[in-house]
């Protein structure tokens, strides 16, 4: 089947997964002309047997809440792909999770995976459990169970999770404590550990310094330099916090940070000492974006985002589809140069189609956010060495890797006017690595 059929055919096939939807035909559009140079592929359906997960497990988490009451959620794990390694990819904890989400998530992952040059595959995995306003044990006890059903179809070389939104550490920690019971074995079969049990230094910093690396790289095509530049960044979690903490080391400007209920404004930049505040209030606390506006009275609109106020650059870092059309074209308006995504598929279709028509540095967040999946690998590196590697190694890395995801994008995507399409380059890049991989496997 031709790439656009196939498109028309999932269209039919999977009515009521739009986030999916949305992914594949981002990627089918992008990746098309490449994909028909080459009648093999065609022969072999190849980019129909991409799309579609190797296999999908869904099942029920049944948990004590500590009011003794028994709640009922649903896991699910997606392993999309494991042509080029083991099933990779985060277990994201949110009410909005859904087998669509999960489906755009690991098929995203496939690519991003793919462009890290390291080897692995891509998956991802989670439930409509939300650990937000949940006690400490019953964070514990649900991971317990959640781990109880999954922890039969992962393993070291098979399917190595990692966290996601709502997934972090402590999460991390408490499925990792029940895989190692049921499994009975201490090997490297979730990565963002702690570093007591065979985590990575710099794993809980990379995505968002990955991001930031990125964005270097592409504003460095053009001439331009990060100090004094104003950047405004959605979302206060990992990528968003540690993004920022980059971006002030290098003297850039942050003046926005939100959460899903709403967004404080800073305009003089928020300051090293109020980034601590941030930290500790989101990851010891686990409080809300409106207390910092209340202890350092700044603007905070509640409900509101960040894309409405004059910035450089926009790195949204929270969720998908959290940047539309009318927030790009403010944004130009505005005069952004660049946008860099921390998270996964932040920008709708309209919005990106905004970003490329005015020609300005717009990067995909499978090819900007890929920092966090690499040390991930190279967590992966360390466990099966038994090893662990300094900051600076791991850091170094990190930047290596960057360099080259943002090579490849230039590669693949480069135009004849000299302006680089990132979201072609990312996809024409990631594809070609697995769709080799799959034809040399035979079907
Ligand atoms: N959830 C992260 C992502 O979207 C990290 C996945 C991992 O480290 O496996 O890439």
């Amino acid at each position: 089947m031709k790439a656009t059929e196939v498109l028309a055919d999932l269209q039919r096939r999977f009515p009521n997964e739009p986030e999916y939807l949305q992914a594949v035909e981002e990627v089918i559009t992008t990746i098309e002309d490449e994909y028909n140079k080459h009648p093999e592929f065609e022969r072999y359906n190849l980019i129909e047997r991409l799309c579609i997960p190797d296999r999908i497990f869904s099942f029920r988490v049944s948990w004590v809440d500590d009011k003794g009451k028994v709640q009922n959620n649903m896991g699910y794990r997606i392993q999309h792909n494991n042509a080029i390694g083991p099933y990779k990819g985060g277990i994201r904890f949110h009410s909005s999770v859904n087998q669509s989400i999960l489906k755009f998530l690991a098929f995203e992952q496939t690519f991003k995976n793919s462009l890290t040059t390291l080897a692995m595959g891509g998956g991802k995995g989670g439930s409509d459990f939300s650990p937000r306003g949940k006690s400490d044990m019953e964070v514990m006890r649900f991971c317990q169970a959640f781990i109880a059903e999954l922890w039969r179809h992962i393993g070291p070389d098979t399917d190595v999770p990692a966290g996601d939104i709502g997934v972090g550490g402590r999460e991390v920690g408490y499925m990792y404590g029940m895989y190692k019971k049921m499994a009975r074995e201490f090997t490297g079969t979730f990565t963002g550990k702690g570093l007591e049990f065979g985590g990575s230094l710099i794993r809980p910093e990379a995505t968002g310094y990955g991001n930031v690396y990125f964005l270097l790289n592409m504003l460095a095509t053009r001439g331009i330099d990060i100090k004094d530049k104003v950047v405004a960044i959605s979302g206060s979690g990992n990528v968003a916090t540690y993004t920022a903490k980059k971006l002030l080391e290098l003297g850039a400007k942050v003046i926005t940070m939100s959460d899903s209920d709403g967004c404080i404004y800073v305009p003089e930049g928020i300051t090293k000492e109020q980034l601590d505040y941030i930290f500790k209030l989101k990851n010891e606390y686990r409080g809300r974006i409106r207390e910092f506006a209340e202890e350092f009275g700044c603007e905070y609109v509640e409900g509101g985002r960040p894309w409405g106020y004059k910035c450089d650059i926009a790195m949204p870092s929270a969720t998908q589809n959290e940047l539309d059309g009318d927030d790009a074209r403010t944004l130009l308006a505005n005069g952004v140069i660049a946008v860099s995504e921390g998270a996964n598929m932040p920008s709708t279709p309209d919005a990106i189609k905004e970003f490329l028509n005015a020609k300005i540095l717009y990067a995909p967040g499978k090819a900007a956010n890929a920092g966090g999946v690499s040390v991930s690998g190279l967590e992966m590196a360390q466990n099966s060495q038994k090893l662990s590697w300094s900051s600076e190694e791991v850091d170094e890395k990190l930047k290596g890797i960057m360099k080259n995801i943002h090579e490849q994008c230039q590669k693949y995507g480069k135009e004849e006017d000299g302006f680089t399409n990132y979201v072609k380059g990312a996809n024409v890049a990631g594809f070609m690595k697995v769709a080799r991989a799959m034809m040399a496997q035979g079907i």
